[in-house]
């Protein structure tokens, strides 16, 4: 089954090709898509939803799609689905974790979780996975691999921060490893 996972983020490509050898897994690229899906809705889950049928309809490969976002308690679950332009239009990582950090200056409460929603779609049906991975968010950045927000964020358990983990670390108790593992749990009974 030719299947297509609708990222531009070639470390997820690899990750998820590595653990689907049986199952065809094509890229944007290969399918000759190179503009930008929307993601317009206001949920996590309406958008990775919308990625995977916008494929669906535009290019007829059946199709899977992630949409994350980090909720903070103190925050009533902000940033969530707004996660990648929290601060602004023309933000980048560094700036959303500046503006992640004030906004919890005076707050006690540090907890917080990371959610990603994968999104399978097929003619004939729509079917989504979650993953969750519960922590908390540090006073100051730790530590220089990973992306986004991992330089604030320590899983729930550990003394360090997912920029302080491996790749392999992360993706053990990640909420992408997480939901990626429930898609592919369904993917090989297929
Ligand atoms: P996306 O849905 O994977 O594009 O993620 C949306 C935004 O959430 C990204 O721009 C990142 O800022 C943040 N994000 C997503 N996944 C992670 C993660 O695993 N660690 C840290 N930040 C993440």
């Amino acid at each position: 089954m030719k299947l297509v996972f609708a990222t531009n983020n070639p470390n997820k490509l690899i990750e998820v090709k590595a653990l689907l050898p049986q199952h065809h897994i094509l890229s944007l690229q290969d399918i000759g898509c190179f503009e930008d899906i929307p993601e317009t809705e206001d949920t996590i889950k309406g958008n990775a939803i919308l990625k995977a049928a916008y494929i669906l309809k535009n290019y007829g490969y059946h199709c899977f799609a992630d949409d994350t976002g980090l909720e903070v308690e103190a925050l009533n679950g902000a940033p969530g689905v707004y996660s990648a332009r929290y601060a602004g239009p023309d933000c980048n990582s560094e700036n959303n974790i500046q503006k992640l950090l004030k906004s919890l200056n005076t707050h006690a409460n540090r907890a917080a979780q990371f959610k990603t929603v994968v999104a399978l779609t097929t003619q004939t049906k729509t079917l989504t996975f979650t993953g969750i991975c519960k922590g908390n968010i540090l006073i100051e950045k730790h530590g220089d691999s990973g992306f986004g927000y991992d330089p604030i964020f320590t899983p729930l358990g550990f003394e360090k921060s997912f920029a302080e983990m491996t790749l392999l670390e992360k993706s053990a108790i990640s909420h992408r490893g997480k939901a990626i593992r429930e898609l592919i749990g369904y993917l090989i009974t297929k």
